[in-house]
């Protein structure tokens, strides 16, 4: 029986290192707190990055050439 390294991921929260593995029940996540941390922000949209000075502005066509 091989001892395979517990595979590492970055928590999406914090982006600490944590273990995904069948010991972490919050995987991806470190830890509960941060899986209910990024639940949230999704949930409120609080992820989204607000848009500035957006080139492509929808409200000025393209020019048709
Ligand atoms: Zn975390």
């Amino acid at each position: 029986m091989t001892q395979s390294k517990p595979r590492q991921v970055t928590c999406p929260s914090c982006k600490k290192q944590s273990e995904y593995s069948a010991e972490n029940p919050f995987r991806p996540f470190c830890s509960e707190r941060c899986r209910l941390i990024d639940l949230g922000g999704w949930a409120s949209e609080s992820y989204r990055v607000p848009v500035e000075n957006d080139p492509f502005d929808e409200s000025v066509p393209p020019h048709l050439s």
